[in-house]
């Protein structure tokens, strides 16, 4: 294991690949507890009884979901070692339930050329943990200006398969328009970040009665909905999928159900913050919870939940950005932007959705690990439950209250907005090709 393949890093390749017998689990948390074999990294065989002769976790009559995929998270490796790097990065992951993670291009340097984006691709498949799939940026050094090779990027070693400059805005349509021209004969997903930084220069949160009365510079939503229109009208026009990073308002929940209604190919996700926080927790100036875009208001977060309810935005990312204490606990104007998300995602969608009872396990398993799974054309993840189908998957124990504590997280930060808050359903166990990469909050890398 963990030789070099100089043919090119075959994605399909199944490095690790373990046998386990997962016993009293309930797929999809539906039926009567059943037993799952894989072999091989492949699921062979789903009964109530299976005999096998070697190593087995109990799944205590938990849910069975295939493995979580996370389209947007920052490792900060290469660069920013000091706040996250892959391996900690993957072990979050894996203790979050993920079995597949994109990090986004804005390291240092930035991910523009094949040979950083085949690093860090590399890298990840060696701590073996979860699989790293780097994004490439669109623009060199994200600078906005001049595109990248996503041709070289795509045939590279990495496989890149996204491209976004995420953090930034490509805010000059024209050079918007040359990347969805140049993105559609290479079949790769173009991600953006919406943000006309015209309007939010200075900006450090939601523009609304609370950042006013807190003398706060406000981030207004059409800085976001402006480029979704503009995107949404660049896509219809110059035919390419296209995918909208941290949708956070209601106005463009409506742009999306408008471009999806003309058939335009435009995916979205939302994040767990954006979904579950407002912008009421700015009364405590606290740096943790500023993040772009900024957390908004309850009918915000209404809309978002509706939309993912009925599909017009497809899926949950988490926007996983790891930042140094120092850089958080300051002025909340100093503090950098962005907070964990891997460790608490898949607890907040199902208090959100499940406890609530506003949808079940499946839709869990659509927007957290089939959907984004399809978008990004991964053969092998978000996968049915089913014999034949490869060994990715995640154990949830659907009651077990517990209280976040950041520095009980894998990450190497801790800038979670819910430090102290309970929630009732935890990872219990995450499988990556029939290999336990985490249990009970325990990441553990494979023996080489
Ligand atoms: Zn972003």
């Amino acid at each position: 294991m963990n030789q070099d393949n100089t043919q090119g890093a075959n994605l399909m390749a199944t490095p690790h690949a373990e046998s386990l017998l997962i016993l009293n689990v309930r797929p999809y948390g539906e039926g009567e507890p059943t037993s799952v074999l894989i072999e091989d990294g492949v699921i062979a065989k789903i009964a109530p009884s299976i005999e096998f002769d070697g190593p087995s976790i109990d799944g205590e009559g938990g849910v069975l979901l295939p493995g979580l995929v996370d389209m947007h998270v920052h490792l900060r490796e290469p660069g920013r070692e000091d706040t996250e790097t892959i391996a900690t990065g993957s072990a979050a992951a894996a203790n979050g339930g993920f079995t597949a993670v994109f990090t986004m291009a804005n390291t240092q340097p930035v991910m523009d050329q094949p040979v950083i984006a085949e690093a860090v691709w590399h890298k990840g498949q060696d701590i073996g943990l979860c699989d790293v799939y780097p994004v490439g940026s669109i623009t060199k050094g994200l600078e906005g200006k001049e595109l990248t090779e996503f041709g070289m990027m795509a045939r590279s070693e990495a496989k890149v398969r996204m491209f976004s400059d995420d953090g930034k805005c490509v805010d000059n349509p024209l050079i918007m328009r040359r990347a969805i021209e140049y993105a559609k004969g290479l079949d790769v997903l173009l991600a953006q970040h919406c943000e006309d930084p015209r309007l939010t220069e200075g900006a450090v949160a939601h523009e609304g009665e609370i950042a006013a009365r807190l003398g706060l510079r406000g981030w207004p939503r059409v800085a976001e909905e402006s480029i979704v229109a503009r995107d949404a009208l660049l896509c219809r026009d110059y035919g390419n999928r296209m995918h909208i990073c941290h949708a956070s308002t209601e106005g463009t929940v409506e742009l999306l159900r408008w471009a999806k209604e003309q058939g335009i190919p435009m995916s979205a996700e939302v994040t767990p913050h954006h979904l579950l926080l407002t912008d009421e927790r700015l009364e405590t100036y606290d740096g943790v919870n500023r993040v772009n875009p900024p957390l908004r208001e309850h009918k915000d977060t209404l809309a978002l939940r509706e939309a993912l309810l009925d599909g017009t935005i497809d899926c949950v990312a988490t926007d996983h950005a790891p930042h140094g204490s120092e850089e958080k606990c300051c002025e909340f104007e100093h503090a950098r932007p962005g907070m964990l998300g891997l460790e608490t995602s898949l607890a907040i969608i199902a208090q959100i959705f499940v406890e609530s009872g506003l949808a079940d396990w499946r839709f869990v398993a659509k927007v957290m690990s089939e959907r984004p799974a399809e978008l990004l054309k991964l053969q092998d993840q978000g996968r049915p439950i089913a014999e034949g189908e490869p060994g990715n998957l995640t154990i949830i124990t659907p009651e077990q209250p517990w209280t976040v504590s950041g520095k009980a997280l894998a990450s190497k930060a801790s800038n979670t907005p819910y430090e102290g808050m309970n929630f009732g359903a935890k990872v219990k166990a995450t499988i990556l090709r029939g290999r336990l990469s985490s249990v009970d909050g325990k990441a553990s890398a494979p023996r080489n």
